[in-house]
């Protein structure tokens, strides 16, 4: 059976450039970055080729861009690097839809006695800026909003808000982990302080994860040990992984505009397809402020594992809520957030598209979900009692 792969949010196919690109760091190149021979400055050379590509895609300066593990390292390296530099403050700014990258580290800096504002979202989980200014205060060591939402792929204006932060003396970082590769992103032009991302979002390997430090930024290491990245992150550097990340960084220069067009088209003609084909049903998330991969579809009275796994049987991969909460039956915290009803969240699928996927597997998907969630409302007994009552009113 053909895997029709559309949980891209989740993590990425590994592009075979970069694989070939990795392969010689393995077994023929591994010699330490760090050592004075030249067998281990050749690869320094190309690390610093590595970040010159990943400096690129964000419009950074080289020497800005710090490699780390993951995503979730450097969400944490930059929130915990504010809090010391800053530690007369006590206060963080962040929204009620992060990932628990963030979220769960504010909960746990919540723990240890620090106030956090957790800023709310509209019913298209938009964030409402006037609240935003005005939970800024003299007391807050951080705001970290993050750029896309994983989950709905809805954008927030985090440049508008890192101004705002500014003028208050506030540092500001975004977990920009889906927004990274798939739109525009200008560091030369904006004032946020710090910037995450993660290499296996953008079809580089996992393990594999990048912070952006403004040059000037006050910053104080997550992890002290050896020299490297200029003594922000100690620890041997993951050279096939830091490499690998390069070239997919480059690769995603090239495939923005189609990421927009190509993508996006999908994107548009499936949910255009299923809308008009299942009867209660509704994209959750701003039409316009929203990722071009990104497809949160809620089909109601019936229950997001239970399309999972039928649609599993065809090949189909998708995801109910960010991967990182589907093993919960609690409807994701980002539909709660947005208010979206709760016979509508149980039922929500995220479909995430990528530069690899087709037209083709976007219309088998459109072939098959109908009678999916044909057959498991005809197994629920609130579709039986409520549900069709509402589509035939
Ligand atoms: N932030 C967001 C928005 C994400 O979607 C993810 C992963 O899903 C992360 C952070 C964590 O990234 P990583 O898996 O590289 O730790």
């Amino acid at each position: 059976m053909k895997t029709v792969y559309l949980d891209n949010n989740a993590t990425t196919q590994v592009a075979s450039e970069v694989v070939e690109a990795m392969l010689p760091y393995f077994h023929e190149l591994y010699g330490n970055p760090s050592s004075m021979h030249s067998f281990g400055g050749q690869v320094a050379k190309k690390i610093r080729e590595a970040r010159e590509q990943t400096a690129a895609l964000i419009g950074a300066a080289p020497d800005e861009i710090i490699f780390t593990s993951c995503g979730t390292e450097s969400d944490n390296a930059a929130i915990r690097s504010a809090l010391t530099t800053h530690p007369e403050r006590r206060h963080i700014v962040t929204s009620r839809v992060e990932h628990p990258a963030v979220r769960s580290l504010c909960a746990n800096l919540a723990g240890q006695g620090y106030r956090v504002t957790e800023l709310p979202v509209d019913k298209d989980g938009i964030l409402d800026m006037e609240q935003y200014v005005a939970s800024l205060t003299p007391d807050t060591a951080v705001v970290s909003l993050m750029w896309a939402n994983n989950e709905t792929g809805v954008i927030f204006p985090v440049e508008k808000a890192a101004a705002l932060a500014h003028e208050r003396g506030i540092p500001f970082h975004t977990d920009a982990v889906q927004a990274t590769g798939k739109i525009p992103i200008a560091m030369q032009k904006n004032t946020i302080d710090m910037l995450s991302f993660s290499g296996h979002k953008l079809h580089a390997p996992k393990g594999i994860g990048v912070l952006y430090v403004r040059k000037g930024t006050k910053f104080s290491p997550f992890l002290i040990g050896g020299h490297q990245e200029k003594g922000r992150r100690g620890g041997t550097e993951n050279t096939p992984g830091i490499i690998g990340l390069g070239k997919a960084c480059a690769l995603a220069a090239q495939n923005m505009a189609a990421e927009n067009t190509t993508v996006k088209g999908l994107r548009d003609r499936l949910e255009a397809a299923l809308l008009a084909r299942i009867p209660q049903s509704r994209v959750n998330g701003d039409p316009l402020q929203r990722l071009p991969n990104t497809a949160n579809i809620s089909f109601e009275f019936v229950e997001g594992e239970g399309i999972l796994l039928l649609m599993n049987e065809y090949g189909i991969c998708a995801s109910s809520g960010s991967a990182c909460t589907s093993g919960s039956l609690q409807p994701s915290h980002v539909l709660r957030a947005m208010g979206v009803p709760f016979t509508m969240a149980h039922g929500s699928i995220r479909f995430s598209l990528s530069i690899t996927t087709t037209q083709e597997e976007i219309d088998f998907v459109i072939e098959k979900l109908p009678a999916i969630i044909e057959r498991l409302r005809s197994m629920s007994p609130y579709w039986t009692s409520v549900g069709q009552a509402c589509v035939s009113a």
